[in-house]
């Protein structure tokens, strides 16, 4: 029976059973064991909650390796089909530890940084330099000549700026650098529609019409080579569309290029969407990755060109379906809302983290599910948002999902699809220390990334060290 609730969005429905776990959204291992508990990677959450304590991130480690293989091969078979290569690189950023670049390296794929701080653990996880792409729009000289001396494969320029200090860096060490030059297409994507725009106000890349002066000063550069363009048209995307028309804004200066000399490569960026709620609808990334190699090959034959080996950079859509986050139930409150047709209730779920572990609700009004992790109900659903403990507002932590009504103190709730941008994007507002995360895998768990303790924050603060000082004495 699919009925709705007054203060739902119209794409939440009330479920049959407000326990159940969607499969797309939840990860590849998720289950329930017989008494109701949740389990991933054969790992029970109470175990989980007991060992590790909440809120505590859970990385599905054999879901992420499978989706970072998936994803390599379902690109190089689309783009041999059509006689070029392919090579995946995975978006550091959405998740990076050393453990995670590991299993990237052990599914065949590369890894982008974009940082000092990504690239120094890309290396300490044993990343070949060669196997690194390097980005930012704000690369610092000692980022650049740290980069230049280890030899990632590539760095993505994104200003003259950077051209002139990569440049300037390679002539004085004589090592040969491998560089991408980024631009801005015009087609900024989201979900199932993108928009297309002649020029784009934002600080990445070159206009399409820089772009090919910036390609020229690479080229005189006498320790520089010019490998190709890059294009990354935004995050959370459903369809191959937004693709498509970027490729051949990006094709027709491609092809321009080529009178000049050689452009052997071309670099598409990520963004593929994942499903957060059930009303999410990605498509395979099988069927992504065959619609978009299809694509750029069909408009490189209208062209005349040859197909350039293609260049992917996934984050969200290898590691964000495969974790989940843990939190305890603290407290919780009926809130009486007027709605149209007169007033309903909205049950507020307090748990003991929030905005500090996962930013991105607060951040780009994002949607999450939740579901109760220590047990299951048979309590009618209630529509319930999950907030955390900041002294926020928009503290929201699961905007809108129902859970059993009898949800209480003590309980267990996990939300889905938290691999990606919440540990990445973690902070440490109200002095909350960040939780840990831990993979689990055939029924073993262990941390991966360290939880940080009241210690550690006290640590950074310098006060401590000082002398006491009180005012008025000597
Ligand atoms: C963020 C980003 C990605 C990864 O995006 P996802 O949505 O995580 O796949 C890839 N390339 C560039 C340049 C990015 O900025």
């Amino acid at each position: 029976m699919v009925t709705a609730h007054p203060l739902a969005p119209a794409w939440l429905a009330v479920p049959d059973d407000a326990g159940d776990l969607a499969p797309r959204v939840w990860p590849a291992t998720a289950r329930r064991d017989a008494d109701g508990v949740l389990a991933v990677g054969g790992v029970r959450a109470t175990e989980l909650a007991e060992r590790f304590g909440t809120p505590v991130l859970v990385l599905d480690e054999q879901d992420v390796r499978d989706r970072a293989d998936r994803t390599r091969r379902a690109f190089s078979a689309a783009a041999e089909r059509r006689g070029s290569a392919a090579r995946v690189y995975y978006a550091g950023k959405a998740f990076l530890s050393v453990e995670v670049a590991r299993w990237m390296t052990d599914a065949g794929l590369n890894v982008d940084v974009c940082s000092r701080g990504e690239l120094e653990t890309a290396l300490a996880a044993g990343v070949a330099p060669d196997r690194i792409g390097f980005h930012g729009n704000n690369k610092s000289l000692s980022e650049l000549e740290r980069a230049i001396e280890v030899g990632v494969g590539t760095i993505i320029v994104d200003s003259a700026i950077e051209i002139e200090r990569i440049g300037a860096i390679t002539s004085r060490t004589g090592s040969a650098q491998r560089v991408l030059v980024r631009v801005r297409s015009g087609v900024h994507a989201d979900t199932h529609d993108f928009l297309a725009t002649a020029h784009e106000d934002q600080k990445f890349g070159f206009a399409l019409d820089e772009a090919e002066r910036a390609v020229e000063r690479i080229r005189e550069l006498p320790f520089v080579e010019f490998l190709g363009l890059h294009c990354h048209i935004g995050s959370q995307i459903f369809g191959v569309d937004g693709f498509r028309e970027s490729a051949s804004r990006v094709l027709e200066l491609h092809a321009r290029l080529l009178e000049g000399g050689p452009v052997p490569l071309m670099n598409l960026g990520g963004g593929f969407g994942i499903a957060y709620t059930r009303a999410d609808d990605p498509a395979e990334i099988e069927a992504l990755a065959e619609g978009i190699v299809d694509a750029v090959a069909d408009e490189c034959s209208a062209r005349g060109i040859e197909l350039p080996t293609l260049a992917f950079e996934p984050g969200r859509s290898i590691v964000g379906p495969a974790g989940i986050t843990l939190y305890e139930v603290g407290t919780t409150k009926p809130v009486t809302v007027q709605a149209a047709g007169g007033s309903a209730e909205r049950l507020y779920v307090a748990v003991d983290g929030g905005m500090s572990d996962n930013v991105r609700p607060a951040l780009y009004g994002a949607q999450y599910s939740a579901r109760i992790a220590s047990r299951v109900s048979d309590a009618d659903p209630a529509l319930v948002r999950v907030v955390g403990m900041h002294c926020e507002s928009g503290d929201i932590v699961v905007d809108n999902d129902f859970l059993p009504g009898d949800v209480a103190p003590g309980d267990l709730v996990a939300v889905a699809a938290t691999g990606a941008y919440s540990a990445a994007m973690a902070s440490n507002y109200n002095h909350v220390p960040r939780p840990p995360v831990v993979a689990v895998r055939d029924g073993r768990a262990r941390v991966i990334l360290r939880g940080e303790t009241i210690d550690d924050l006290l640590a950074r603060d310098a006060g401590l060290d000082a002398p006491v000082h009180h005012e008025g004495e000597e």
